[in-house]
């Protein structure tokens, strides 16, 4: 630490989204320089990290030659490309989460096999490369409805998901090499977000439970701590530090899990990163995920997770039918209210459903978040201008 802090050290952060920006501002009380890629000058990190460097994420030559910039590599999102970053690493540059692990979750296919593998809960999956090969499946009963089909790759915030509960849903096939998975009837959706450093010392924070919005496929509300009983959170929580150590990951690691109506979890999905769903730490944790990464990947001593304070978090979506230039409403009016933390990403257009920024309420009780929480609710918007 006492050499990090009196050097001039780099470190790259791949994309500079909401979660960059953050991962920027909490190196920043430890002085170090933060170096951006991505593709946009108005990135929501752009303004907070030390260099924005403009280059694709998912181009061999652009991350390539930012490796090139920094002496430590991370990143805040999963569609990068692996190949410059695999060869990074064998030249010897320093890239936390490893390379091989990020690989490994870009392909939903691969991962649902490591789950397979280390016998992990996950819902029963199938491979298949397409509608063609579903409808076939499908006529000849070696498929039944519903099940879920997912695109192997480049999928995000429910993106490339198909919920096929009938016939009638069977025009929203998607195109390409996917994941069909038997559908779990779910009574919460659950995240937990593990960190492991180079020794192997892990930490976890408190269960979150993530409710989403029914009408696009992603997370709207975040309950922190997740209610539900000590043995579910204490098994999540296994879960979820498994699955850290298994993928021999070093940073953080955000494990979804689906509880379905018998009380049974499953694993959803994992990401390397960062995580939506590990926001509201910033103030309701002694640790903000974004610090336990930094001391994850520089393989200092993990920070406490104990939560100051239970939470709800709002994601502000863009608000249907509007698209353009943003503009908020209602934010000066909640923040009269106890306890309300508003981040803005920054981005400067929105369109429907689109994750413009978020606002925590933190309370001495969750039933006080919960109650403030639907008054932000009500209030803010985002609108186009
Ligand atoms: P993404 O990576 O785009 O967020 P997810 O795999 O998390 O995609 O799926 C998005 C949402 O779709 C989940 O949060 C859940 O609501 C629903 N879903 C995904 N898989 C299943 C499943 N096997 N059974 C029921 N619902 C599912």
């Amino acid at each position: 630490m006492e050499k990090l802090v009196t050097s001039d050290f780099r470190l790259g952060i791949i994309a500079g989204g909401q979660l960059g920006k953050m991962l920027a501002l909490a190196a920043s009380p430890w002085d170090v320089k933060t170096y951006v890629l991505d593709s946009d000058e108005h990135c929501p990190a752009a303004t907070v990290c030390t260099r924005w460097i403009q280059g694709d994420c998912t181009d061999f030559d652009a991350v390539y030659s930012f490796g090139q910039e920094v002496e430590m590599i991370t990143f805040e999102i999963e569609n990068v490309n692996t190949e410059a970053l695999q060869k990074l690493k064998r030249e010897g540059k320093r890239i936390h989460p490893d390379p091989d692990v990020l690989a490994l979750i870009q392909d939903k296919g691969k991962q649902k096999q490591f789950f397979q593998k280390h016998a992990v809960p996950s819902a029963a999956f199938t491979l298949m490369n397409g509608p063609e090969e579903i409808l076939s499946a499908l006529k000849e009963g070696r498929l039944t409805l519903p099940f879920v089909q997912k695109v192997r790759r480049a999928g995000y915030d429910g993106r490339g998901v198909a919920v096929i509960c009938g016939e009638e849903d069977l025009a929203k096939l998607l195109q390409g090499p996917s994941v069909i998975e038997a559908t779990v009837d779910i009574e919460k959706e659950l995240a937990v977000i593990v960190a492991r450093n180079g020794k192997g010392e892990t930490a976890s924070f408190p269960v979150v439970e993530m409710v989403l919005n029914p009408n696009a496929n992603l997370v709207e509300m975040l309950v922190s701590p997740a209610r539900i009983d000590a043995s579910l959170h204490r098994n999540a929580t296994e879960l979820a530090l498994q699955l850290a150590v298994k993928s021999g990951l070093q940073g953080v690691l955000a494990v979804e899990l689906f509880l379905d109506r018998n009380g049974q979890l499953w694993v959803n999905e994992i990401s390397p990163r960062p995580h939506n769903s590990g926001h509201h730490t910033i103030e309701s944790a002694v640790t903000s995920q974004y610090e336990q990464h930094l001391r994850a990947v520089f393989d200092f001593p993990l920070g406490s997770t104990d939560l100051k304070r239970p939470s709800v978090l709002l994601n502000l979506l863009g608000e249907k039918g509007h698209e353009g230039p943003v503009r908020y409403h209602g934010l000066t009016k909640v923040m009269s209210l106890p306890g309300v933390k508003i981040h803005i990403y920054g981005k400067r257009y929105t369109r429907p459903f689109r994750k413009m920024g978020h606002v925590t309420v933190v309370g001495a009780t969750l039933e006080e978040a919960e109650h403030n929480a639907a008054v932000v609710k009500k209030t803010v918007r985002v609108y186009s201008c």
